[in-house]
């Protein structure tokens, strides 16, 4: 019989957000993360998701990588079945996980039961099965109190199966199950983890990226368009919408005080993504800000950058120190396209004093040199969709 995956569903938070509605969400983008390896039979029992290859072409290895990925998975085993007979089912614990006996210092069996028929208890399958496993492996005794191994051996409707200690899997919750967000994303360290820390409380996102051609590359966007790639093993299908922004900056440049580039053009990006935002129907903006980072991320310059936007803007990095960021960053994988040296739209013009304590009203009133309203539709209208992680 071949290896199937069990997944266990983490939190269900939100009071209004019913299981059923969490669990369709989960399953319905499992199945859709699933199936570039093949055919699977999903099902949905007491909070664990089955999955069943339905060929036995399908490399397990790739596929329980991809499973923990998925957000809404609290905890995950690879799984082995048999047919309903204690010794079928001893034979098949002692051939399936001879490597985690022989490692282990010591062990015990936990069985469940949701075939109620079989002819045995829960409490006699797990004392059966944990003799046959203790005259395979001598070496490794029994512990029912502290055990270093639990041999887990689920009797279900078509047949039984048996599993070692499950692994974490990526937490969260399913992404969908939590409305929708744009999330700014940059071709930096900081941005792409952003976007993965909002996905994972269940949000789909919709990446938004300000591009200044011919200031920055065409590599400059393909890299970024790659970020948003790599984001959908979490996220989920994505359609990344590209902003020119080459004129915008170009007025602000010419128009305004240089030590307010910066926060003018951020608060251009908000404008525009809060535009993209209710077009969309999101209902947040994520910044990958990071509290003193640079200049334009004190709380000063963070209050007028988003004064000019309604929607919440979520800043799931706020409080990391930057090794904590890179380190989530080469966990989650995009840490190496990041780093990549491709400009940013940040660094063209950046001023050589810029102010860190703003104060609104000195914005706004340099920003009057700009037909502001006039500029936002412009990008707007120009803006490009490359749709990620079709398939
Ligand atoms: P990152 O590593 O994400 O680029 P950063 O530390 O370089 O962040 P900033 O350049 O100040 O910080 O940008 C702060 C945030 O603004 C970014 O995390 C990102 O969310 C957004 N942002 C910056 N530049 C762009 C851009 N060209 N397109 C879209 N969003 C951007
Ligand atoms: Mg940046």
């Amino acid at each position: 019989m071949n290896e199937i995956i069990l997944l266990k569903l983490g939190e269900i938070v939100l009071k209004g957000l019913n299981r059923k509605a969490f669990e369709r969400k989960l399953l319905s983008n499992i199945a859709y993360r699933l199936k570039p390896f093949g055919e699977f039979k999903i099902t949905c029992l007491q909070s664990t998701v089955y999955v069943e290859p339905k060929t036995d072409d399908i490399d397990m290895d790739e596929v329980f990588d991809a499973c923990g990925k998925i957000f809404g998975v609290i905890s995950m085993a690879r799984a082995k079945g048999c047919e309903k007979d204690k010794d079928a089912i001893a034979a098949l614990a002692i051939r399936y996980l001879k490597p985690q006996m022989e490692a282990a210092k010591s062990f015990k069996v936990e069985s469940k039961r949701s075939d109620k028929s079989f002819p045995m208890t829960s409490i006699q399958l797990s004392q059966y099965v944990g003799g046959e496993l203790q005259e395979a492996f001598p070496n490794t005794p029994v512990d029912v109190h502290d055990p270093d191994l639990t041999v887990h051996v689920e009797v279900r409707d078509l047949a039984a199966y048996v599993h070692a200690d499950p692994v974490p899997g990526a937490g969260g919750m399913p992404v969908g199950s939590n409305g929708i967000a744009v999330t700014l994303l940059s071709g930096g360290i900081d941005s792409p983890v952003s976007t993965y820390m909002i996905a994972r409380r269940g949000v789909r996102l919709i990446p938004v990226h300000f591009f200044s051609f011919p200031y920055t590359s065409e590599q400059a966007k393909e890299k970024v368009i790659e970020l948003a790639e790599l984001l959908t093993q979490y996220c989920g299908r994505m359609t990344i919408e590209i902003v020119p922004f080459t004129h915008i900056q170009e007025e602000i440049r010419d128009k305004c005080p240089e030590e307010y580039f910066t926060l003018i053009m951020r608060r251009f990006m908000m404008r525009i993504a809060e535009k993209i935002a209710l077009y969309n129907g999101a209902r947040g903006i994520v910044t990958g800000e990071n509290l003193g980072q640079v200049a334009s991320q004190t709380m000063e310059a963070m209050a007028v950058t988003r004064a000019v936007a309604a929607l919440p803007v979520l800043q799931p990095l706020i409080g990391f120190d930057k090794e904590e960021i890179v380190r989530l960053a080469r966990r989650i994988g995009t840490f190496n396209t990041s780093i990549l040296p491709y400009e940013d739209c940040c660094t063209v013009f950046t001023p050589r004093h810029p102010r860190t304590k703003p104060k609104l009203a000195d914005v706004e009133a340099v920003e009057k040199a700009l037909e502001i309203d006039t500029l936002v539709q412009e990008a707007f209208d120009g803006i490009e969709h490359f749709p990620v992680g079709e398939h």
